[in-house]
């Protein structure tokens, strides 16, 4: 039986009518950029956010980046994130011309280790240079926020939450963007929440920021012929904002099979040499992607793909270690944790409609 990394078409029949009247009627009216669509969804994402602002734009990459020229960080700032993440965390940084560096992660929850980024700070020569953090809920889990939120105010770093993989995830009764100053979405068709093509969100509680977000994503402009900033094209398409409102209504029955299918994952790992995902106490892990820990990882990866079962890697090269980070002057050894769960990780098949069936398939071969 062929089992893939993910399934993206298993939820549509009980959406596929509703989107495909809903995707005519934009057609018909011409509305592609802007208009009701995007302000609805605005409006509703913010709330199932439980945060005062939400605005679209082009990417989860734009994302981030908007966040970072928002609150005005550029060249000679300092953004820390983390190594083991997708690349444009730390593209964005250095895209707005801030330089990145990397604090390393928990051994448990593979998010920043907030005792590193404070030991990080306190040996700083000058900690005034570094303007903001980005911690990223990774594969679906929220980072030690509670601590991090303690350190930052301390050394008053800005805080934006890379959320891409964390839609309605939870720590303490708190989501992303309850924490820091902004949250950033990505919802790239494999994310949990993902329209049928690149889309992405900002959310916050602060209205300056929210408008200058807004303001950036269009060029800067205040109405249609004057511009008070130079800006971006990073605009939410209507047919996006349509798609997504109506996956939204879904989100949460999504989530709650995706974590039904976790658990069963971990009932039937639990007594193999495989470190199955920790949850936070008080955490909602919204399992983005179930990675587990095996020894021989390469190994198990060849054998299962040999039998048509599709994984991933979460992610194979941290990011200090890639050719496009090189100037940046590290070595292997430097974030070791990074490194370690780099060489062991594994993604296991995981959408909200998986079967038991077949997750019993993937178990059998581990
Ligand atoms: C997907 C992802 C992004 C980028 O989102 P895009 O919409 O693909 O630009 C950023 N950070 C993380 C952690 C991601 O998983």
């Amino acid at each position: 039986m062929k089992i893939p990394l993910m399934n993206l078409s298993d939820c549509y029949e009980e959406i596929y009518d509703e989107i495909m009247v809903k995707i005519k009627s934009i057609i018909d009216k011409t509305q592609f950029i802007g208009g009701e669509e995007v302000d609805k969804f605005e409006q509703e994402f913010a709330d199932y956010c439980n945060v005062k602002h939400a605005v679209g734009c082009a990417n989860g990459t734009d994302a981030l980046i908007l966040a970072l020229k928002a609150l005005d960080i550029g060249s000679g700032d300092i953004v820390l994130t983390v190594p083991n993440t997708f690349i444009a965390t730390a593209e964005a940084i250095t895209l707005v011309g801030a330089k990145v560096d990397f604090i390393d992660i928990e051994e448990d929850n593979y998010t920043m280790n907030p005792n590193k980024l404070r030991e990080y700070l306190v040996n700083q020569k000058s900690p005034e240079n570094i303007k903001a953090i980005i911690p990223v809920h990774l594969y679906g889990q929220m980072c030690d926020m509670e601590e991090i939120m303690k350190i930052a105010k301390e050394y008053n770093l800005k805080v934006i939450e890379d959320s891409a993989q964390a839609h309605g995830a939870k720590l303490n009764g708190k989501g992303p963007g309850e924490y820091g100053d902004i949250a950033t979405f990505s919802f790239y068709p494999g994310k949990n929440l993902g329209a049928f093509g690149d889309a992405g969100a900002i959310v916050t509680n602060n209205l300056e920021l929210a408008k200058r977000i807004k303001m950036l994503s269009n060029h800067g402009r205040v109405d249609k012929y004057k511009h008070k900033i130079e800006g971006y094209n990073s605009r939410l398409d209507s047919i996006q904002a349509a798609v997504l409102r109506i996956k939204l209504k879904h989100l949460d029955k999504w989530t709650k099979q995706r974590i039904e299918k976790a658990e069963y994952y971990n009932s039937l790992l639990n007594d193999k040499e495989v470190i199955l995902p920790k949850v936070r106490s008080l955490g909602k892990h919204v399992y983005h992607l179930y990675a587990v820990r095996v020894k021989d990882r390469d190994k198990l990866r060849d054998k299962l793909s040999s039998l048509g079962i599709a994984t991933g890697i979460h992610y194979p090269i941290p990011l200090h270690l890639q050719p496009a980070y090189k100037y940046l002057g590290y070595k292997e050894g430097k974030f070791p944790i990074s490194e370690q769960v780099s060489k062991e990780i594994i993604s296991l098949p995981l959408w909200p409609e998986i079967s038991h069936k077949q997750i019993e398939e993937v178990c059998e071969h581990i």
